[in-house]
């Protein structure tokens, strides 16, 4: 039987899965993103191998893609894509192609913004903002039940918000943006500034080279009680609840979800977040301070909603015609 196929192209990894009708992911594979400064093409063979490894050797139906990048209204390019080599490439026709199936791109946030509403944290919200911490931050946004994507596709692009101005250098060309002090790259930059000048687990976990530090490293050493490991994730959650109050200023949602690969953190990241929001809310003595929640579908939510968006769209175009 023909599977849908959804994978998450990040700026660390790349996820593929069967996801069925319910949402819910029956296989996965995994491969590392060969980086922002190769051939386009290199990220498309990693896709495709990841690919075809969940589909193991099922018909393909569809497949969504879920970049982390700016994708076009029309879901045909990506504009540009900070942690990946894609500037302005036909990605969606090209990889329809190549795989001989049906398409569907989307930005990776909104992918997982789609799925977290329509399944996970954010079922029976019509407003609803996904923030997900990874290398870089992605945002999504429903309004009155509907994905928002704006004029030209590229809303919520949170991470670029510049919260410092003339602050950190971002891989965007910007400066100061919210990406570089609330992340999963943000929170091993704390932790490694750490290394060498206060104790730490973490410099025997990563065998006196702070450059091999990676964020799973930082959450398993804050799991076993590290303080230095503990403080930056009360630093990246106050970061996020300052760009939430913000965020939420603007748009004033019914739920936040947090999603990501930070966010296996859980609490240790989110309840730091929730108390600057409470306080930093602009009238947040007068209103309704909405709920910050975890994902659902944790890492997988990207691939999920982007599984479920082919689905919907190919059975729509089915039945026109
Ligand atoms: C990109 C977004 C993407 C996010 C998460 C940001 O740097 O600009 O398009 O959604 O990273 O991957
Ligand atoms: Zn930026």
């Amino acid at each position: 039987e023909a599977v849908w196929v959804g994978v998450d192209v990040g700026g660390t990894k790349v996820l593929a899965g069967v996801v069925d009708d319910r949402g819910r992911v029956t296989r996965t594979a995994r491969r590392t993103t060969p980086g922002r400064r190769v051939d386009a093409r290199m990220v498309e063979d990693a896709l495709t191998e990841a690919v075809l490894e969940a589909a193991d050797g099922h018909p393909i139906a569809g497949v969504g893609v879920a970049a982390a990048g700016f994708v076009d209204a029309a879901g045909e390019r990506v504009r540009f894509a900070p942690h990946l080599p894609w500037r302005d490439e036909p990605v969606r026709a090209r990889l329809a192609a190549r795989w001989r199936a049906p398409v569907l791109l989307e930005n990776d946030a909104t992918a997982a913004a789609y799925a977290e509403a329509t399944y996970g944290a954010g079922r029976g919200s019509d407003d609803l903002l996904m923030v997900t911490l990874g290398t870089g931050i992605g945002g999504g946004i429903v309004l009155g039940g509907r994905l928002h994507r704006g004029a030209g596709g590229m809303a919520g692009e949170f991470g670029h918000m510049r919260v410092v101005p003339d602050g950190l250098e971002c891989q965007c060309g910007n400066r100061g943006c919210w990406e570089q002090y609330c992340s999963g790259s943000a929170l091993v930059r704390y932790a490694r500034a750490a290394i060498g000048v206060r104790p730490t687990v973490l410099e025997e976990i990563c065998g006196g080279n702070a450059s091999l530090l990676t964020g799973p490293m930082v959450t398993d050493a804050a799991e076993s009680g590290d303080l230095v490991a503990r403080e930056a994730f009360i630093e990246v959650g106050t970061w996020l609840g300052h760009g939430l109050a913000d965020l939420v200023a603007a748009f004033d949602p019914g739920c936040v979800v947090v999603g990501g690969g930070v966010s296996a953190a859980g609490d240790r990241l989110l309840e730091p977040a929730r108390r600057v929001l409470d306080r930093a809310l602009v009238g947040a003595g007068h209103r309704t301070v909405p709920p910050v929640l975890a994902a659902a579908l944790g890492p997988e939510a990207g691939l999920i909603g982007a599984a479920a968006l082919v689905r919907t769209d190919e059975r729509r175009r089915r039945r026109r015609v």
